[in-house]
């Protein structure tokens, strides 16, 4: 089998609610990037990366459209089940860009699983569960109007929360944590996300004033070098999600000690293949992990939610995606939802979704 085409939409999605509110900014609108592969014998593959904006990692939607325009020439007539081969192909065109080259992966295993008659949860090993947890993202805000919100989501069933923190006074955060955990402590795993915006002062204040409360503290410094030097002073265990740009970062902070888990993003470490690595190495040294969007829509949503059904139990720290702070779904067989904090693995093959290709208009780039 050989890749006869391969188009680059861009998509603009829009966030419900207006706004969602993190360290690095609002965002009310998201510009995704979708490629579609076709096959010289007649399969269709979907891939999709979706930064959050320009300044949550250094990914942008253009600079995602730039890498993808250069690489996707090149792989005309590539065997896309190949996927090892693929990305080695990738990495020998283009050095980096790893959150473009995820779309390329995605598409690949969407088609594998197609031609295999198997759902990507099985290219990836098999599925340990049917109902993959999912967890909800608490935007920053008032402490009264988090903890409410925390309720209503603990209500709702989500087996974890994640509290966003940062670029306020220290106080509030610590306000917020407190209140959040006389609501709904006990019921819920709690995670706070600082999305790097931290200082080790404040980091090790928000612990110290929170030393009775369980929760991880994720990411909560600019760089993994700024972690040695408060490490031994953190009360709570600390998980690393955007200093691991790649799967080496991962193995640094491993071999280094600087964590205890992570928060893992799909696209950010290149696509399936290499996330099924760094799932290896987590299994290895019993590091819970997340597998998460960066956002976007429904076709990351399903790669996610593969991968997140292959984790461990143990191990398994959910599966975040877009889908709750999102307008639509991508087509009819594109739903993917979180109910009751959990989502539903698609049934395949392949990804299981079928998107309406005219939701995205013309492609930006098309090649073959
Ligand atoms: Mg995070």
């Amino acid at each position: 089998m050989k890749i006869s085409e391969i188009s680059v939409y861009s998509h603009q999605i829009p966030v419900v609610h207006g706004r969602y509110r993190m360290s690095v900014g609002e965002l009310t609108t998201l510009e995704t990037t979708l490629v579609r592969i076709v096959t010289d014998d007649g399969l269709t593959g979907w891939g999709e990366t979706c930064p959050v904006g320009p300044v949550y990692q250094p990914h942008h939607a253009a600079g995602a459209q730039a890498a993808l325009t250069e690489l996707a020439p090149r792989l005309i007539g590539e065997d896309p089940t190949r996927i090892l081969s693929l990305h080695r192909r990738m990495n020998a065109l283009l050095d980096g860009h790893e959150y473009a080259k995820a779309a390329l992966d995605i598409a690949a295993h969407d088609i594998t699983g197609k031609h295999f008659q198997v759902r990507v949860a099985d290219l990836l090993g098999g599925a340990e569960t049917e109902r993959v947890p999912s967890y909800y993202a608490l935007a920053i805000g008032e402490p009264d109007e988090v903890a409410e919100q925390a309720v209503r989501r603990a209500d709702e069933g989500y087996p974890r929360l994640q509290l966003k923190a940062g670029s306020r006074p220290v106080e509030i955060d610590i306000e917020t944590v407190r209140k959040v955990w006389e609501r709904v402590g006990g019921r819920v795993q709690l995670a706070v996300d600082a999305n790097r915006s931290l200082t080790a002062r404040d980091v090790l204040r928000l612990s110290r004033e929170c030393r009775d409360i369980p929760f991880v503290i994720e990411q909560p410094t600019r760089t993994m070098d700024e972690l040695p030097g408060i490490r031994d002073r953190i009360e709570h265990a600390v998980y690393l999600d955007e200093t691991t740009v790649d799967v080496n970062a991962v193995l640094r902070a491993v071999g280094s000690h600087l964590c205890e888990g992570f928060g893992l993003k799909v696209t950010r470490l290149g696509g399936l293949l290499p996330m099924t690595t760094v799932r290896g190495i987590c299994e290895a040294r019993s590091l819970p992990h997340t597998c998460d969007d960066a956002w976007g829509g429904d076709i990351i949503a399903a790669a996610c939610t593969h991968l997140g059904a292959t984790v461990s139990p143990r191990l398994n720290e959910g599966v975040w995606i877009a889908q709750p702070y999102l307008g639509g779904h991508y087509g009819p067989d594109c739903d993917i939802d979180v109910v009751a904090g959990h989502i539903a693995l698609p049934p395949g093959p392949g990804l299981g979704i079928t998107p309406d290709e005219s939701q995205f208009g013309t492609p930006v780039a098309a090649f073959g």
